[in-house]
């Protein structure tokens, strides 16, 4: 498809290509879905035009490269909103969901302080949630943080006893990106509408591995982002409740006007088809898919667990996203063991945190201990992966722990 329009400039990217992907180096089988995922060959397919011939400006309203941009881009609302139950007039595209994290926090909070300034949310919420609530403090804003169990979930009635007559919001995610659990979102939800709180949700990992329904789970606000789902990186949305109640929200980015003046800036349109497409094979595919990838998750853990009696799984396994699997392996070194590893890319800890030499603070909230917390390994199994790759990883796990084991004075005898 690459080269038909043009002759001079796509013969670059040809000649370039090959050398970047047959290099003699075998690359590590990807394991590290829940950091991002390959981009889907359909989902591409539907970018590339837009990256192409039709590359008109989507607010161009006055001739057909603006009409077709605006089109592709409500096609990929209407893609975005149905996968989590909502209508496309409530989503508003962003940047990704750092962006839209921000958006929900920020935007709330500046728009109805006329109510209160008061926050909730939890431990092991993402960076992006966190670090927004310490820049509202900033701001005159008070947030709680409420604790998890040691599987990760948050007390329901931690949540009442924390919500007060000045709470604006709620936020609390509905899957966790390093450990893989689900919180009981209808739950939430019932109760934030009982206490008339807004309820936003950082739903990045859920939408399409989970079934996702901003209806059944009452949330007003929440975040989505592409490149979890198979789509591209840089382009998310954000869910703004509008249809039984109306919530206004105050922007970040002041401009054009874009999104109904919740997001100015021209709209990324080959992200947004592209985060459309992503979201709707994702949908059309989900159960079976979601089913196979818990069983190769099954099968890894059984592997694992069956060679190695004292590794501690982290997070519940009950309330779980079907591809994550989150290990803390006691009595080896954590360093050599990610070494030993380097065939496979695995994230030892978050990708987020694992620039700084802080332990994860989604572990250290489950109470694990500072080397146990050093010592975790994160699988994020996802739509490509195999199940020869997974016997491969498993067996291969076992068999360097028990090395590494061996070789060392200090854990020789375990
Ligand atoms: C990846 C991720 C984000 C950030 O999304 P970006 O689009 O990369 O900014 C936020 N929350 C969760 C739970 C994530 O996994």
């Amino acid at each position: 498809m690459v080269g038909t329009t043009s002759e001079s400039g796509p013969a670059l990217a040809h000649e370039a290509a090959p050398r970047l992907l047959s290099g003699s180096m075998k690359r590590p089988i990807y394991l590290d879905n829940n950091a991002t995922t390959r981009i889907d060959p359909a989902v591409l397919a539907a970018m590339m035009p837009y990256l192409t011939e039709e590359f008109g400006n989507a607010a161009s309203s006055s001739h057909l490269y603006g009409w077709q941009a605006a089109e592709a881009v409500e096609t990929g609302r209407n893609q975005v909103a149905r996968l989590i139950g909502g209508a496309a007039r409530e989503i508003v595209f962003t940047s990704g969901a750092t962006e839209s994290n921000n958006l929900a926090l920020k935007g709330a909070a500046r728009a109805f302080q006329g109510k209160g300034r008061h926050l909730v949310s939890c431990a092991t919420e993402h960076k992006a949630v966190l670090d927004t609530l310490k820049s509202l403090e900033a701001e005159g804003f008070e947030s709680t943080v409420l604790p998890v169990d040691p599987d990760g979930l948050i007390d329901l009635d931690h949540l009442r006893y924390a919500i007060r007559s000045d709470t604006i919001l709620v936020s609390i995610m509905a899957a966790n990106n390093e450990i893989g659990v689900l919180q009981p979102m209808e739950e939430i939800g019932r109760i934030c509408r009982e206490k008339d709180v807004l309820f936003h949700s950082d739903a990045v990992q859920a939408a399409g591995k989970i079934p996702v329904d901003v209806d059944r789970w009452q949330v007003d606000l929440a975040s989505l982002t592409a490149h979890k789902v198979y789509g591209p990186k840089g382009v998310g949305a954000l869910y703004v409740r509008q249809r039984d109640r109306r919530i206004r929200i105050a922007p970040l980015i002041d401009g054009g006007g874009h999104e109904r003046g919740m997001r100015s800036g021209t709209l990324n349109v080959p992200g947004i088809v592209g985060m459309g497409a992503a979201f709707h094979v994702a949908g059309a595919g989900l159960p079976e898919e979601a089913c196979r990838i818990q069983g190769l998750r099954v099968l890894l853990w059984n592997m694992i667990r069956s060679g190695l009696k004292d590794v501690i799984l982290n997070g519940s396994l009950e309330h779980r996203l079907p591809g994550n699997l989150n290990i803390s392996v006691p009595n080896v070194e954590g360093e050599s063991l990610v070494a030993a590893l380097r065939d496979v890319a695995v994230s030892s800890s978050s990708a987020c945190s694992s620039a700084s030499m802080e332990p994860s603070h989604v572990l250290t909230a489950l109470g694990l201990s500072t080397p146990l917390a050093f010592r975790a390994l994160r699988f994020g199994i996802g739509r490509f992966n195999t199940e020869s790759e997974i016997e491969h990883v498993g067996e291969l796990l076992v068999r360097k722990v028990l090395e590494l084991r061996a070789a060392s004075p200090l854990y020789s005898k375990s």
